[in-house]
This record gives C-alpha cells, sequence and structure tokens, in this order.
C-alpha cells in the first residue's frame, strides 16, 4: 500500500513539476515579449515625438515665408505706386510740353497773319497775349500740416503779404492752439490732422482714429467756432506705416468719414519740407518746381510745425513760383474735388 501511495505521490510531484515548468516557460516568454513591446512602443513615441517637431517647425518656417511675401508684396506695391505717380508728372511734363509748342506755333501763324493781312484791321490780337495773365482755371492750394506751432504767425505774415490764402490742417498745439482763431480771422480754412498725430494710436483700430478726429474737432471748434470737415489723414492715406498697428485701417477709416460727411484731402505736390528739420529753403523751393504736377489742381503738401522755420523763409519764393505759373490761390473745403492718393492699406 506504501509503495503504492508512494509511486502516485511521485507520479503526482512529477506532473506537478512539468506543469511549474511549463508554466515559468510561458512566463518568461510573456515578460520578454511584454518588455519587447514597450521597447517597441517607446521607439514609436520617440518618432511621433519627431515627426510632431518637424511639423511644428515646418509650419513656423512656412509662416515666416508669407510674412516675407507679404511685406515684399506691399513693397512692390508702393514702387508701384511711385512709378505711377512718376509717369503721371512725366505725362503732364509732356502735356506742358505740347502746350507751350502750341502757344508758339499760333503765336507764329498769328504774326504771319498780322504780316500778310496788312489791310485787315479785323487781326485779332489776342493770341499774343500771354496765357499766364489769363484766369486759366489753375488753382493752387497751399496746404500746412502738424500746426500750430511758434512757426504760424510767420507763415500767416507772409501769405498776408502776398493777399494768399491757404489751407491749416491742425494738430493739438498745446500753448499754440490761440493761432488757431488767427489763421481763421485771416480768411484762411482750418482742417483736421490729428489730436495726438501718433501713428500707434490713433491707427490701431478704427474706434482709436474716429476717437482722435472727434477730440481734435472739438479743439478746433472750441478754439474758432468752426465745425471743420476736411481732414488729412497723418502719413496721407497711401501711408503703409498704419499696416502694422492695423490692417485696413485707413480703407475702412476713409469709406466712415465719407459716410460722416467729411471729405480727406492728399497732395500732388510735396515740398519735402518732411524729409528733416531745416532743409534749406532753397531746396524747398526747387522741391515744388520738380514736383508740380502742373495740373490745373495743385495741392502742395508743407509743414508748420515748430521745428521746420526754412517753410516759412521758402514761402514767398513759393507763392511767387506760382502767380508766375498762372495760379490763383484758394481754400480748401468739402466741396473741393479732392486730391486722393492710392489707399494702400
Ligand atoms: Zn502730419
Amino acid at each position: 500500500m506504501k509503495s503504492i501511495y508512494a509511486k502516485k505521490l511521485r507520479r503526482i510531484t512529477a506532473v506537478g513539476l512539468v506543469i511549474i515548468f511549463i508554466l515559468s516557460a510561458v512566463g518568461i516568454k510573456f515578460y520578454i515579449d511584454k518588455s519587447k513591446l514597450s521597447e517597441e512602443l517607446a521607439e514609436i513615441n520617440k518618432s511621433v515625438s519627431e515627426l510632431a517637431e518637424k511639423a511644428s517647425g515646418g509650419k513656423a518656417k512656412s509662416k515666416n515665408k508669407i510674412e516675407e511675401l507679404e511685406s515684399r508684396l506691399s513693397e512692390l506695391e508702393s514702387e508701384n505706386d511711385e512709378d505711377k505717380q512718376k509717369i503721371k508728372e512725366l505725362e503732364s511734363e509732356n502735356d506742358k510740353l505740347k502746350e507751350m509748342k502750341k502757344e508758339k506755333s499760333e503765336s507764329e501763324s498769328s504774326k504771319k497773319d498780322s504780316e500778310t493781312d496788312v489791310k485787315g484791321p479785323t487781326v485779332n490780337p489776342q493770341p499774343n497775349t500771354p496765357r499766364s495773365d489769363d484766369s486759366s482755371g489753375k488753382t493752387v492750394y497751399l496746404t500746412f500740416d502738424d500746426g500750430p506751432s511758434k512757426n504760424t504767425p510767420k507763415v500767416l505774415e507772409v501769405l498776408r503779404e502776398y493777399g494768399v490764402k491757404a489751407t491749416f490742417f491742425v494738430i493739438d498745439g498745446k500753448g499754440y492752439n490761440k493761432y488757431m482763431k488767427d489763421i481763421v480771422n485771416e480768411g484762411h480754412a482750418i482742417g483736421l490732422h490729428s489730436e495726438t498725430h501718433d501713428y500707434k494710436k490713433i491707427y490701431s483700430s478704427e474706434r482709436a482714429y474716429l476717437n482722435d478726429l472727434a477730440r481734435i474737432s472739438k479743439i478746433v471748434k472750441d478754439e474758432t467756432g468752426v465745425d471743420s470737415k476736411i481732414i488729412r489723414f497723418p502719413g496721407g492715406s497711401s501711408n503703409t506705416v498704419s499696416r502694422k498697428y492695423c490692417r485696413g485701417i485707413i480703407s475702412t477709416a476713409a469709406k466712415k468719414v465719407h459716410n460722416m460727411g467729411y471729405e480727406y484731402f492728399d497732395w500732388n505736390c510735396d515740398s519735402g519740407d518732411a524729409a528733416g528739420n531745416n532743409v534749406p529753403a532753397s531746396r524747398l523751393v526747387e522741391n515744388i518746381k520738380m514736383n508740380n504736377p502742373g495740373t490745373n489742381r495743385v495741392v502742395v503738401l508743407m509743414h508748420d510745425a515748430g521745428n521746420k522755420s526754412t517753410t516759412p523763409q521758402a514761402l514767398p519764393q513759393i507763392i511767387e513760383y506760382f502767380k508766375s505759373k498762372g495760379y490763383s490761390f484758394g481754400v480748401l473745403t468739402e466741396k473741393v474735388s479732392p486730391v486722393h492718393h492710392k489707399i494702400a492699406n
């Protein structure tokens, strides 16, 4: 009996050992597979994160590229505008030349007429009269931005001497605002430029622009009683600086001010007095002669800011130049057909 039990016991033990052996073999295999899997998983995770990094890098790179292209585009646009302006200038130069040629041939032919037609007392002497003395319908609008300042009385004095009227697009000149009343009393037009003239502030949003406009409008109204309806955008309507602060701000502001009954004015003849302080007066006169588009409506850009003291020095010659070209001097109102630049933002 004992031996039967012993035999069974041995067999059971043997079977048990075999089972234990098999189980541990399976266990080891499972463990190995698992560790292999987690290794693979780690590798996959690594490559995923690498891909993500690459993708985001690529995105940033292409964003940079887009920005670069955009700024290049805006540069090209402004270059294009400059070219157009040049072409316009050349065209008007050409027109002037043609007119001169015509006048010359007219006066020559009328000379011939009077020479041949001796007996005719009916010869019209008109063609020999120089045209520049006629009222040819040519008007120049002298405009002064960024005042009032300590220079405003000098500018007013020259204008008074020549009996010429001009337009002042004013800012908040603080202690000099009292000159606004003189501007109006002497028959000049007063327009709205900006309260602060701080591009970063006024061009940050449509609301910011309109608030600034409302404030300078109130100052002008309080100082002079005039409810001015004429505007000049700081930097002109073609400025691209504003793009830095708010995309499309000039386009929306221009529409808005038109809807509010304002008219805005740019210029087509730049004196260049904004190029620096104390640009020699002779240089300013030369700039104006060079930049005069020769059209029937010339709007001259000048500044009566405190640091532009050569502008009033150049003013007598500037006035004399336009007089010699047969221009009369006008003041801007919201009814005057405006000179507009091409809006670039
Ligand atoms: Zn200005």
